[in-house]
């Protein structure tokens, strides 16, 4: 056993740590998944604590988004000050430890070109099927055997949350489990864009375009994002093209159907329709039960069958709800000691408006009411239009929602349409502004808290 080691103490902390962290923000845990006991320490060689990660994919993912709280965690538990260095299967504890080892990153992650990393647990082992998803999953698997021969492009959309980015990570955690030296592209959108003005600014154009025409397999997620965006629409259609007359494979995802991505040029929406366009829906109930179970799996836990029912049939918006239902069970259960049955689910999730602040509004009440007052639908405040008339409901339900929920921006975003975090924090500080000095919404607003107050 390990547990009596420093790292293994360190572990723990740095999982208690976790726990801490979430209950102090009364918000999920960030994973903390099974994987994390499979993770071999090596021992400590000058002031380097070595830790074998099982895959590539693993040890990519410790290194940039748990470098830091592991080593916060080695040097609690040992006293000492540890930096931690996370290596692949078959790597060897370097003769001397390089400085700042756990933040370095590999020289093949430029050359295989992740710009987000993948997370292991998005294997499409781990994606369960259902109607909703039936036929974007059976494409994923196909274009995952076939990368280029089967559908190009595969454009897959739906809503927030319902599993987008894990079909896109797992057909890219696929192919490389198939051919370790395959060159794949994975990133959002946000980043192509970002990448893109970069290499301009710089002068760059040339590294650029080799950077992203150099690959056998380009993943883009959250392609909408290229709405009205001149410059990277044109771009992106001269990569989209150099790619596709090689056969290299091009996976897309997004909020919506090509034709409905607002200010897209037309050759782009085309292009996007030669492959495959395929849409997830949200789950229905048996889904719901069996995702629920999935990952209660990856977390090493089990669930009884009426504490599944109990979470699966009150979230029915998006799976990212029955995460953090599992994550704050999770939390529960390790902090209190206690077996997880319907009593504690009941106190952890409550009526499963766990996410607003004590004693505040859900989101759906903020949604209902202002709907209601502004006598709108919900599908319009969803929808791109951008007339006065639904702009401003929908900036009211950001500002109620920031202010009176513990949603991230980014969640508030998503259910508004898939709306990006930037988007949600201009419209709460818009309306911080207005109500300063605009009496009518102040009277508005007053109204609507009061209604939000009596409605809980
Ligand atoms: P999107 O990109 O569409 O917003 P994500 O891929 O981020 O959604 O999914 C949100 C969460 O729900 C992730 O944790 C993902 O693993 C999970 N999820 C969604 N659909 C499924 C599914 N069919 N099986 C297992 N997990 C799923
Ligand atoms: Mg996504």
């Amino acid at each position: 056993s390990t547990s009596d080691l420093p790292v293994g103490r360190a572990l723990r902390q740095y999982q208690e740590a976790r726990h801490l962290e979430a209950l102090k923000l009364q918000t999920a845990a960030r994973n903390s998944t099974q994987w994390f006991e499979e993770i071999e320490p090596l021992g400590t060689q000058g002031g380097t604590l070595h830790l074998r990660a099982q895959s590539r994919v693993h040890r990519d993912y410790l290194r940039r988004q748990c470098a830091d709280a592991f080593s916060d965690a080695a040097r609690n538990a040992s006293g000492h000050l540890l930096s931690v260095m996370f290596l692949g299967p078959d790597e060897q504890v370097p003769v001397q430890g390089p400085v700042a080892a756990s933040t370095r990153i590999d020289e093949n992650d430029i050359l295989h070109g992740d710009v987000l990393t993948l997370n292991p647990d998005y294997g499409l082992d781990t994606f369960v099927e259902g109607p909703g998803n039936r036929y974007a999953f059976a494409a994923a698997q196909a274009v995952a055997r076939n990368p280029g021969k089967s559908y190009n492009p595969l454009f897959i959309h739906g809503g927030f949350g319902l599993g987008k980015t894990h079909l896109l990570q797992g057909v890219c955690l696929a192919l490389r489990e198939d051919n370790p030296d395959i060159r794949i592209l994975y990133l959002s959108c946000e980043a192509f864009v970002t990448h893109f003005t970069e290499a301009i600014r710089a002068g760059q154009m040339l590294q650029f375009r080799h950077w992203f025409r150099d690959v056998d397999v380009l993943v883009i997620d959250d392609i909408h994002f290229l709405s009205a965006k001149e410059g990277s629409q044109e771009e992106f259609f001269h990569t989209f093209n150099t790619l596709y007359q090689q056969d290299r494979q091009i996976i897309l995802s997004s909020d919506a159907m090509p034709e409905a991505i607002p200010d897209l040029e037309e050759r782009l929406v085309s292009r996007f329709k030669w492959g495959l366009v395929t849409e997830i829906s949200p789950p229905d109930y048996e889904t719901r039960v069996a995702i629920l179970k999935m990952k209660a799996r990856l977390r090493g836990m089990s669930l009884p069958d009426d504490v599944c029912a109990y979470i699966a049939s009150r979230t029915e918006r998006n799976i990212r709800e029955l995460e953090s239902a599992i994550k704050r069970l999770h939390l529960y259960a390790a902090t209190l000691e206690r077996p997880i049955d319907l009593d504690l689910c009941a106190e952890a999730l409550g009526d499963l408006t766990y996410e607003q602040s004590p004693g505040g509004p859900t989101i759906q009440t903020i949604l209902n009411t202002v709907t209601d007052f502004y006598n709108v639908r919900l599908s319009d405040l969803q929808s791109r239009k951008r007339q006065r008339s639904i702009a401003l409901p929908r900036q009211v339900c950001m500002y109620l929602a920031r202010r009176h929920t513990m949603h991230s921006l980014q969640e508030i975003g998503g259910f508004l349409g898939g709306r990006d975090h930037t988007t949600v924090m201009h419209a709460v500080r818009a309306i911080e502004e207005r109500r300063e000095k605009d009496t009518q919404l102040q009277s508005v607003l007053a109204t609507l808290e009061s209604r939000l107050n009596a409605s809980e």
